[in-house]
Order: structure tokens, then C-alpha cells, then sequence
């Protein structure tokens, strides 16, 4: 059966439903590249104000789920379990995360995004360490996981590929924060992985797709949802990110956090949401006692085990293991700018979405899906809300290249901070837990 694309965009336009034959044909259309993007632009925009209906829902990420192969990987011998983040500023959380939860004896078979709309991508931000690649064969995919543990890929040609190709398109088409898409576009990538469960890190607040708990919670249910009719168990933790975490906001600045934080030296609240989510994953594996949980996850780090298990990681996707033992030598952008306080104080809001989108403006992400991300520019943030200021104290520090590019950055960066005149509460990072 074949269909008119330009009665479908209507369709969708005017608020009816498509049926699931018409929605896996748009998914097989695009994905053999037999649809030009402006059109699929469209269908998004319309399916961003006209939303999907369960049954649709349920057909199109059934359709992007199949657009390419489903991995087979019963042949590994351990319980696999993923986590993904509905994207947020600074949130550098899988990388450290996925080699301790390895560490303690978990496959972890992660198929992550690049950046989106103003958050940053666990693959732009591997991608900063010299040689290592994303993009590793399926072949390739069982073994090292029996052997390392962890594989981090992005969606190719024959994973997902569907997901590639919306992904970046929705990135340059401000189609981002739809329910529908963002679940589709993440529920398609795991089911693909054969997992026998998945942590979801929903956030919620400025710097994310969904601004309140209660979208941010019509999120995790649309998305417990589609795991259920999988039989893929699913817990959801909506986390605050009103603020960016950590101090490091970019690419290789993300992967010198992340590393700090397995060596034990990472930002409290970059190392206390990582702890957290390690146990999370490992009970979903099936261990009963979040203490015993808590022990291995400590273990891991402490021995160096899940530092380790990131050197080998790195080794066997192509990438230089000697930039995971020096980070430091990570090439950082030469110029620097410092944002002052503009009065004595307190910190009251540290805008996450004005400082991600400052990033992008700076290069650290796209503005159209042709652009080459800038490994070596970025934020390192100094103040975060609740800290006392005083006037001429550095906000943040940022890295940079190009003087143009700068400006238009603070253009939006220079009013993230507010300081006011009383002390402000740190706001709590975890939200909720729905399973
Ligand atoms: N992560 C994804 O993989 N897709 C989205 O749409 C948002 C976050």
C-alpha cells in the first residue's frame, strides 16, 4: 500500500488519528530515505501539537523499533540492563554510571543519543576522546559485552535507524519535546537491546524537555507503558534539572567530570545521582537488598574496578585508553571568559535551559544536523543554586574559540544567574520514583 505523504501531514494537522499502516509506512518511507525531511518535519510539528493517540503510539514505535535488526542477546550470561535520560544540561550521568554498574557484574548494552535542542549527548561527549567510536558493529555487540560488560553505541544503519535519522532531524526542527516522539525515539533504542530492564533518569525543570512533574510524569507512564508490553520492566526516577549538574557543561569537559567522578573526585551531585542509579540498576537485576546494592556499587569505585572497566571500554571501541588515565590532556578550547557576580549574595536560579543553550551557541551543540559539534568548548559552572556570592566572583568560566560565537552565547548566558538578597534551599535532585 502506498500513501500521499501530504494527506497524512493533514491528517495529523486536523487531529485524526493515522492508522498503523500509514504510520509504519512513514517510518519505512523515511528510513529507505523516500521522504524528503521537510516533510517529515511537518508530520512532527503536527504530531508535537496534535500528540498520538495509545494505539498510534504503540504502532509507530513498533515501526521504529523494526526498522533495523533487534538484537539477540540471550547468548550473554548476565541479566542486561540499560539506563537513558530524557536529556538535560551537564547530565553526563551514563558515562561514569554504565562501567560501575559493569563492574559489579551487569551487562549493560547502551544504545545512547547525541544532543538535542539545547541538552547535551552522551555520544557527541565519548566522541571527544581521540579515536573512540560509537558506532561499533553488531557482530561485535554479544561479545564484548560477555567480555567487558558495557558497549556504548549510537543508533546506525542497521540499529535503529529510523531513530538516527528522526533524531537529528527533530534536533534542527524544534520537534524535541513531545511525549509521543521523546517516548518512541527512547523506547525504540531499548527494546532493540534485548534488555531485561531499564532505568529511566526523567527530567524535570528548566534545562528539560518537560518543565512539570506532571508531564514529566505522563512521560515515565507513557514509557512504563510501552515497557510493559514488552515485558521489559521499567523504573522511573524524575530528577530536578531546574540547574545543570555538575560544573561541567560541553563535550571533553564532560568526559573530565566523568571521570573524576570514577576516580571519587566528581561534583557531589553528579557522584550522588550516579550512586544512586547504580543501585537502582543493579536491583532491577535482580539483587533484593539495596544495602548489599549500595556496598557493591562503593566497591566498584573504590577498588577501581569501574575506572578499569572505562579504560577497557575505551581501548576496545577504538579510543586512546591513555586520555581516560589523563584526562586533563583532553583538549580544551584556548580562550577563556569568566562570568561575574554582579552583587553579593545568594544564588537563587542557575538557569539550565539559558546555559544549554548557550553551549549550543557556542558549538558544543547543533543548530542545523549538519554542523560538527566543538569538542573544546564549554562551561565550567562555580556557582549553583544556594551558594553565597559575592560581588566580581566567578558564576561560571567559559571555554572558547570563536569571539562571535562568544557573545551570542552570553547573550543568553549572562542572565542564567539570579542572586538574591536571602539564602536560597539547594533543590532536592530526586523527585519521585514510579515503577
Ligand atoms: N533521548 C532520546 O533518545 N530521545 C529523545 O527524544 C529524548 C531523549
Amino acid at each position: 500500500m502506498t500513501y500521499s505523504m501530504v494527506e497524512l501531514i493533514g491528517k495529523k494537522r486536523d487531529g485524526t488519528s493515522l492508522t498503523p499502516d500509514e504510520l509504519a509506512w512513514i517510518i519505512t518511507q523515511y528510513t529507505a530515505d523516500a521522504l524528503p525531511d521537510y516533510q517529515l518535519s511537518a508530520f512532527l510539528m503536527a504530531v508535537l501539537f496534535r500528540g498520538m493517540s495509545g494505539v498510534e503510539l504503540a504502532a509507530w514505535t513498533e515501526a521504529m523499533l523494526h526498522s533495523g535488526e533487534v538484537l539477540d542477546l540471550s547468548s550473554v550470561g548476565k541479566a542486561k540492563i540499560d539506563k537513558h535520560s530524557t536529556g538535560g544540561v551537564g547530565d553526563k550521568i551514563s558515562i561514569p554510571l554504565a562501567p560501575i554498574v559493569a563492574a559489579c557484574g551487569v551487562a549493560v548494552p547502551m544504545m545512547s543519543g547525541r544532543g538535542l535542542g539545547h541538552t547535551g549527548g552522551t555520544l557527541d561527549k565519548l566522541e571527544s576522546i581521540p579515536g573512540f567510536s560509537v558506532d561499533i558493529d553488531p557482530e561485535v555487540f554479544a561479545s564484548q559485552l560477555e567480555d567487558i560488560g558495557m558497549v556504548m553505541v549510537g543508533q546506525t544503519e542497521s540499529l535503529v535507524p529510523a531513530d538516527r535519522r528522526i533524531y537529528s532531524l527533530r534536533d534542527a526542527t524544534g520537534t524535541v519535546p513531545s511525549v509521543p516522539l521523546i517516548s518512541s525515539s527512547i523506547m525504540s533504542k531499548k527494546l532493540a537491546e534485548d534488555l531485561d530492564g531499564l532505568l529511566l533518569d526523567i527530567k524535570v525543570g528548566s534545562g528539560a524537555f518537560m518543565k512539570t512533574k506532571a508531564d514529566a510524569t505522563e512521560l515515565a507512564t507513557t514509557m512504563i507503558g510501552i515497557g510493559a508490553s514488552h515485558d521489559t520492566p521499567v523504573t522511573a526516577i524524575l530528577t530536578n534539572m531546574d540547574q545543570p549538574l555538575g560544573q561541567a557543561i560541553g563535550n571533553a569537559n564532560e568526559i573530565q567530570e566523568s571521570i573524576a567522578v570514577l576516580r571519587g573526585e566528581g561534583p557531589d551531585d553528579v557522584t550522588e545521582l550516579t550512586i544512586r542509579f547504580a543501585i537502582e540498576m543493579l536491583m532491577l537485576a535482580g539483587e533484593s537488598d539495596p544495602i548489599m546494592a549500595q556496598d557493591k556499587v562503593r566497591n566498584a569505585l573504590e577498588s577501581g574496578t569501574a575506572f578499569e572497566t572505562m579504560v577497557r571500554l575505551t581501548e576496545a571501541q577504538g579510543g586512546d585508553p591513555s586520555y581516560i588515565e589523563h584526562p586533563e590532556r583532553l583538549e580544551i578550547a584556548p580562550y577563556e571568559h569568566v562570568i561575574q557576580a554582579p552583587r553579593d549574595g545568594w544564588v537563587s536560579s542557575c538557569d539550565a535551559f539559558a546555559i544549554g543553550t548557550a553551549g549550543v551557541r557556542l558549538g558544543a551543540g547543533r543548530a542545523t544536523k549538519e554542523d560538527e559539534v566543538d569538542p573544546g568548548v564549554g562551561f565550567s559552572i562555580r556557582a549553583k543554586i544556594g551558594d553565597a556570592v559575592s560581588k566580581g566572583d566567578p558564576l561560571a568560566i567559559v571555554a572558547y574559540r570563536d569571539r562571535a560565537k562568544l557573545e551570542n552565547a552570553l547573550a543568553t548566558a549572562d542572565d542564567a544567574w539570579s542572586i538574591s538578597e536571602t539564602p536560597t534551599a539547594r533543590p532536592n535532585l530526586v523527585l519521585e520514583t514510579l515503577r
